[in-house]
């Protein structure tokens, strides 16, 4: 229970990934805010759930990553809530696959938003906070597309390889505050934004599912199987702990040997 008096921000954290990442703080004793679209009474039961397994304090605030005033208000309203932003978690991200000629702009502008400068608003509205208090961690979702490419995927592959960028300069302005500021970057994770990909990936390359899932997406991991959602989510709470407090401007992959290739 290493995180119990600390208060943690999960943006997109309704589902997949950042939900898991928010049930495994809270484990460790984190008040939680998560964030994310999805059905109101599916997501009550969520935040109902958190405070129920692990009897921490968990709220909801449904902010657009995609709209910079209402992520500084999420910010905000967790600092009124909880009392403090200790651990952001920048996770909420979409996928579009599209040859780039016909890639939709407003497709290009909607990842380029969520997936990439969400977390720099979420950063420049918590670090204030951060620094006072001389203690913070910031866990970003990047992505294996933080480093290498796959064809389709323009809007993707740039916000991750942002983002990774965007980490590690705030790794450096915030280093002597006992502030972190790190990369998670999975390859395939089995969640819905995977599941989602597939018919467009199936179009784009005319293939039928089960040639998207193994020759596709299995293809690139070495170990061919799928990241958990829960391996992911111990590393999110490694990388708050007091054992990783010289762990700065990292980019750990965690993708089963993709990137090694
Ligand atoms: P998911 O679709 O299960 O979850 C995405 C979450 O983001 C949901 O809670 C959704 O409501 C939220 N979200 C989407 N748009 C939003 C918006 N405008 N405002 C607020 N919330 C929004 O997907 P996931 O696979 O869990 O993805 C989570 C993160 O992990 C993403 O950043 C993704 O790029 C990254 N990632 C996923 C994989 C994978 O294989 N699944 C691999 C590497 C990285």
């Amino acid at each position: 229970m290493f995180l119990k008096s600390r208060n943690a921000v999960v943006t997109g954290s309704t589902s997949g990934i950042g939900l898991a990442i928010a049930t495994a703080l809270a484990a460790e004793g984190a008040n939680i805010m998560i964030n994310g679209f999805g059905d109101a009474a599916a997501v009550e039961t969520e935040r109902a759930k958190i405070e129920a397994d692990h009897g921490v304090r968990c709220v909801y605030n449904g902010a657009d990553m995609s709209k910079p005033a209402e992520i500084a208000a999420m910010i905000k309203d967790a600092e009124t809530r909880l009392g403090s932003v200790d651990v952001l978690v920048n996770n909420a991200g979409i996928q579009f696959v599209s040859p780039i000629e016909d890639f939709p702009v407003e497709k290009w502008d909607q990842i380029i938003a969520i997936n990439l400068s969400s977390a720099f608003h979420a950063i420049r509205a918590a670090t204030p906070g951060m620094k006072a208090r001389k203690w913070g961690r910031i866990v970003n979702t990047a992505s294996a597309h933080s480093l290498v490419a796959s064809p389709f995927k323009a809007a993707y592959v740039t916000a991750k390889h942002g983002l990774a960028g965007l980490s590690k300069t705030v790794a450096l302005e915030l280093a002597t505050f006992g502030v972190t500021s790190n990369c998670i970057s999975p390859g395939y994770v089995w969640t819905p934004l995977v599941e989602k990909q597939i018919p467009d990936t199936m179009k784009a390359r005319n293939m039928t599912k089960e040639q998207v899932i193994n020759d596709v997406l299995l293809t690139a991991q070495p170990t061919k199987q799928f990241v958990t959602v829960d391996q992911v989510a111990a590393l999110a709470v490694y990388l708050c702990s007091d054992a990783a407090a010289q762990i700065t401007g990292a980019n750990i992959s965690m993708d089963g040997g993709w990137t090694a290739a």
